[in-house]
């Protein structure tokens, strides 16, 4: 279970997290939607504290992190928290000057100390899994959006996190090539990948969540299953929000 236990975050004088609690069950997908500046990046930058909470808990699996104004864990218990997690930016955000391999591999070397040919067989089999066997040598700069993307999942997934956080990964591609990234992660949504994705992206949304949270100005309006919240929504800022996405 990953769980975020009354969470607020400040930048400054602003709080932009107002008392964030929110269960992300393991082997289930959670869609976090809601209009620009909401709040949703730094809701997934705080579960994997590349965000550091102002106050309030996070729990990956058997780690439990407490934040509080005058006392935060140490830096080895944050690095242990995030290493349980991998992250998908909407930009990608390969290495240039590594393979589509080499990306993959990188983490797994350089961080968890593998060696280069145990390495190369997981990123093959990553690589396989995200449909881009064939592309393993090539460079960042030959692949598609689409491609690029498939391959910074498979880097995210590389060291087996708990938990795939996915910031807009379908955001900055074509309709055609987003189709692709929604069908590589709906077979890992199946395959019960524990995942939570901010998204503006209806399709994805309901090809892999089990769970949509709809968040406005830093706090969580309402949380309910796909159905619930796009075809029944509880509140009217929902209901509003939602007429914004068709
Ligand atoms: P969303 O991803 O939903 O668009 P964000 O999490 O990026 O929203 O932003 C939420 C709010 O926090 C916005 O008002 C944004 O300007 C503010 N914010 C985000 N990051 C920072 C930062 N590093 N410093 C100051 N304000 C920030
Ligand atoms: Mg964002």
């Amino acid at each position: 279970m990953i769980a975020l236990k009354h969470i607020h975050k400040r930048f400054g004088a602003v709080e932009v997290l107002h008392d964030v609690s929110l269960n992300f069950p393991e082997g289930s997908v959670t869609a976090l939607i809601g209009p620009s500046g909401s709040g949703k990046s730094t809701l997934l930058r705080t579960i994997n504290l590349l965000e550091t909470p102002t106050s309030g808990t996070v729990e990956i699996g058997d780690s439990k992190l407490v934040f509080t104004p005058t006392s935060k864990p140490d830096r080895t218990a944050v690095l242990g928290l995030r290493r349980q997690t991998g992250m998908v930016f909407q930009s990608f955000q390969l290495f240039p000057h590594r393979t589509a391999a080499e990306n993959v591999m990188e983490g797994l070397v350089t961080v968890l100390g593998w060696s280069k040919e145990r390495a190369r067989i997981r990123a093959l089999e990553l690589l396989d899994k995200v449909d881009l066997a064939d592309r393993a040598d090539a460079w960042p700069s030959e692949l598609s959006g689409g491609q690029q993307q498939r391959v910074a999942i498979a880097r995210a997934l590389a060291p087996s996190p708990k938990v795939l956080l996915c910031d807009e990964p379908t955001s900055a591609l074509d309709p055609e090539l987003a189709e692709e990234v929604v069908d590589v992660l709906s077979a890992l949504a199946r395959e019960g990948t524990t995942m939570v994705l901010a998204t503006h992206d209806l399709r994805l949304a309901q090809n892999t969540a089990q769970q949509v949270v709809f968040i406005d100005a830093g706090a969580v309006v309402e949380t309910g299953t796909p159905a619930e919240i796009f075809a029944n929504p509880q509140q009217a800022r929902t209901a509003r929000f939602i007429q914004t996405l068709r």
